[in-house]
């Protein structure tokens, strides 16, 4: 099955170490100030960029990490352990950059992917919309054609860096009617006529990566810009949220740990009735089952990115790991909070900001719900 069962590859291990010292020396001490302010972390994403820790699926030609999938996740995991926000931000180039590599010509990438990518420039990934979430195939944003390409029309909605990108990929629909089948993918620039965000949202958890609503009027989307042919953008959507999953998963158990690490330390350090709350069977129960699940998602993580590397489609395997990863994440940071008592309700310490980055695990790229429909249809196909 692969050596990661077991240990990592010495190149692994070198790659793991890389990541792990940057994110806690120059992430870490950061993301409570970060998580105040709301302030996107523009410098740390650019360090990252430079170190190699950013646009790591893309290729070493155009600029990339050219990472496996199993590496990619051994990075994000350490990122995450320091602050999910920024490495949400972080991870984003990825996602909006997959649909291309995935169906982009030669000369689309060289123009698409190179300049993102080699500048240490933001691209987003649009596909949600005010109106369609879950049910992506309800998309309402249109494509009409004009001479020499199309007209784009339409708002998306949560667009994680939108308000800092360089480059949307955007998913817009020929005809609403057609409705998977309309779907076609494209690329714009930020800075095109009758392009606009919205506002910076003020979320819960994971709050400096910069999330915005984008909306485009009666934009002119040259041919040269349609990714993949006319009604390919839902497959390319699917493919692209399948390799992303692992890396979404990746950083639900970088919280996790984070959020175990904290609770064993503290859990030794406190005493009550005389002696350390760890010597309590209730603290231990929850520290027990946290460090199991951790590692079951870390595994199933692993696994989706291994299935992925292979060549094989792994939408069943990378549902798993994100459902199981994004769950495991949001018990046991609540489970940190308890053991840290009234002491973790406060900003004081980090367990609280955990409890709440881990929250949108469960909600983004695909609910916890619309995972389980995924691993549901694989089997019962
Ligand atoms: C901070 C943040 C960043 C994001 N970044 C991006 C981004 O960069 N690009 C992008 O395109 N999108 C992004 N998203 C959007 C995200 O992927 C969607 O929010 C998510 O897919 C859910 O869609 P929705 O919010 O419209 O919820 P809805 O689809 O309206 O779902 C509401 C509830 O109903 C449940 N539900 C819906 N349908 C079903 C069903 N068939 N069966 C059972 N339950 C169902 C859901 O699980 C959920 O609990 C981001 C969201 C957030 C909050």
């Amino acid at each position: 099955m692969g050596e990661y069962f077991f240990g990592l590859s010495e190149e692994q291990a070198i790659l793991q170490d890389a990541a792990r010292k940057f994110a806690r020396s120059e992430i870490l001490p950061r993301a409570a100030a970060l998580d105040e302010s709301a302030d996107f972390p523009a410098d740390l994403i650019r360090d990252a960029a430079k170190l190699g820790l950013q646009n790591l699926l893309m290729p070493g030609d155009l600029g990339g990490s050219e990472l496996s999938s199993l590496a990619a996740v051994l990075v994000i995991e350490e990122l995450a352990y320091a602050c999910a926000g920024v490495t949400t931000s972080i991870v984003v180039n990825d996602l909006a950059l997959l649909p291309i590599l995935f169906g982009a010509t030669p000369e689309q990438r060289k123009s698409f992917i190179e300049p993102i990518v080699s500048k240490q420039k933001l691209a987003s990934f649009c596909l949600t919309e005010p109106g369609a979430g879950s049910d992506v195939a309800g998309m309402q944003s249109r494509l009409e054609k004009v001479d020499g390409g199309y007209t784009l029309n339409g708002a998306k909605q949560w667009i994680t860096n939108g308000g800092k990108a360089d480059q949307f990929t955007v998913f817009a629909t020929l005809d609403p009617a057609l409705k998977h089948k309309g779907i076609c993918c494209v690329v714009v620039p930020s800075d095109a006529k009758g392009v606009s965000t919205g506002h910076h949202e003020n979320k819960l958890g994971q709050r400096c990566s910069n999330t915005v609503s984008v909306h485009f009027e009666n934009v002119f989307v040259p041919e040269s810009a349609l990714i993949g042919g006319e009604g390919s953008g839902f497959k390319l959507a699917m493919k692209t949220l399948d390799a992303s999953r692992p890396m979404t998963a990746a950083i639900a158990v970088g919280i996790a740990q984070r959020a175990y690490d904290e609770a064993v330390a503290y859990a030794k350090e406190r005493k009550q009735f005389g002696t350390p709350i760890a010597g309590f069977q209730a603290i231990q129960f929850m520290l027990a089952d946290a460090i199991t699940e951790i590692e079951a998602a870390r595994l199933l993580t692993y696994r989706s990115s291994w299935v992925h590397d292979q060549g094989q489609r792994n939408s069943l395997e990378s549902s798993m790991a994100k459902r199981f990863a994004a769950d495991c994440a949001m018990k046991i940071t609540t489970d940190a909070v308890q053991i840290f008592g009234g002491y973790g309700y406060t900003k004081e310490y980090p367990v609280e900001k955990l409890m709440r980055d881990a929250k949108l695990m469960q909600i983004y790229e695909g609910t916890s719900q619309i995972q389980r429909l995924v691993i549901a249809r694989d089997i019962l196909q």
